[in-house]
């Protein structure tokens, strides 16, 4: 069976890897597009979802790849559509409006796949594996990129709801739930938050868990190389490093194995598997822990930031 996709918000992430995820998926079609800048793609293009669903092609599930302000709107049209659906991360902007959609989507019976793409890494289920019957003593993340270069133009990223550094962050979280024997909390956290911005360009969180103690920073900083590094260390000393976002291992002073990334080749295997058993996928957790950090932080103010390739709408 294929299932045909309405693909809403066509911006990096639709261009660089759904369209071409999609289009070379047996199980996937891409019927529409909906964007408000006219985009040009190989099939019929709507301003609106309501047009799209309305006067597009028949399809059955919607991909929603915009910020996270509109994407619980944006899913409850389609549910009311009967439609499914693929959240891009983070699934909302707050907790609650997800599980308010989570639950929407059960009673309507409707597909709803909250995708945390960094979990579809190739080491993750190696460390999830290597991590699951061990005390895990240490978790330390460190996941630091230039936001010029991966967010150039990004306005909505650093207002309220935006998420700031957290964007990136987040999906160290969604790794770090995932791998981890016991469930973590944020214990204390830092922002900093630029003087003319409301979301923070760094943070770093304490975290804390069943013998666990841990710390997660994150910076937008960065202008060397992306880091994109977690390391566990269990009740032994011994260690697993995951770096590179999850396409390399190392564990203890081992040699690193690595492996191309094909994190969206999975999701979509995923949201098919999904769709054909008739289940949703809603994990919450990364969300959560953003949530937490915001609630327990201190705030500091640090220098301006300025984007030169921001555009003002
Ligand atoms: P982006 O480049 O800013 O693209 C988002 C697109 O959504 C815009 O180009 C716009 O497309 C549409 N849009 C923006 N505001 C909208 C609104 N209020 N209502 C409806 N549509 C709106 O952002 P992105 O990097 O693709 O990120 C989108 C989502 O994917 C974010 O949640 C992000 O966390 C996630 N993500 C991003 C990356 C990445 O590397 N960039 C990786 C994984 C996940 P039109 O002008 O065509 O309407």
């Amino acid at each position: 069976m294929t299932y045909r996709l309405c693909l809403v918000g066509y911006g990096k992430i639709a261009r660089d890897q759904h369209h071409p995820v999609i289009a070379e998926h047996a199980r996937f079609e891409l019927a529409s597009v909906v964007s408000r800048s006219g985009v040009l793609v190989d099939v019929p293009v709507f301003e609106t979802l309501g047009q799209a669903l309305a006067d597009g092609p028949e399809v059955d599930a919607v991909v929603l790849c915009t910020p996270p302000g509109p994407r619980v709107a944006l899913a409850e049209q389609a549910i009311a559509a009967g439609k499914a659906v693929f959240l891009e991360k983070p699934p909302a902007l707050t907790v609650s409006s997800a599980e308010a959609l989570g639950a929407l989507a059960f009673e309507a019976g409707i597909t709803v796949f909250a995708s945390w793409h960094s979990r579809f890494a190739p080491f993750v289920e190696t460390a999830r594996i290597w991590a699951e019957d061990r005390r895990i003593d240490e978790a330390q993340i460190n996941w630091r990129e230039d936001v010029l270069k991966w967010h150039p133009g990004q306005d909505w990223l650093w207002q309220p709801g935006g998420m700031g550094v957290f964007d990136p962050g987040i999906n160290a979280l969604s790794i770090l739930t995932e791998i981890l024997p016991v469930e973590v909390g944020v214990s204390e956290a830092i922002l900093n938050v630029p003087k003319n911005r409301a979301m923070p360009i760094a943070a770093d969180l304490v975290l804390s868990g069943p013998d666990l103690t841990g710390r997660a920073q994150f910076d937008f900083r960065e202008t060397g190389d992306e880091v994109w590094d977690i390391r566990l260390t269990d009740a032994r000393g011994e260690t697993l490093t995951l770096s590179k976002g999850g396409a390399a291992l190392q564990i203890g002073d081992g040699f690193v194995r690595e492996a191309p990334e094909q994190e969206y080749r999975g999701l979509y295997d995923r949201f098919a598997q999904l769709l054909y058993d008739g289940v949703s996928e809603m994990d919450l957790r990364p969300l959560q822990l953003v949530a937490d950090a915001f609630m327990v932080a201190e705030r500091h103010s640090v220098a301006p930031f300025h984007d030169p390739s921001s555009v003002p709408r």
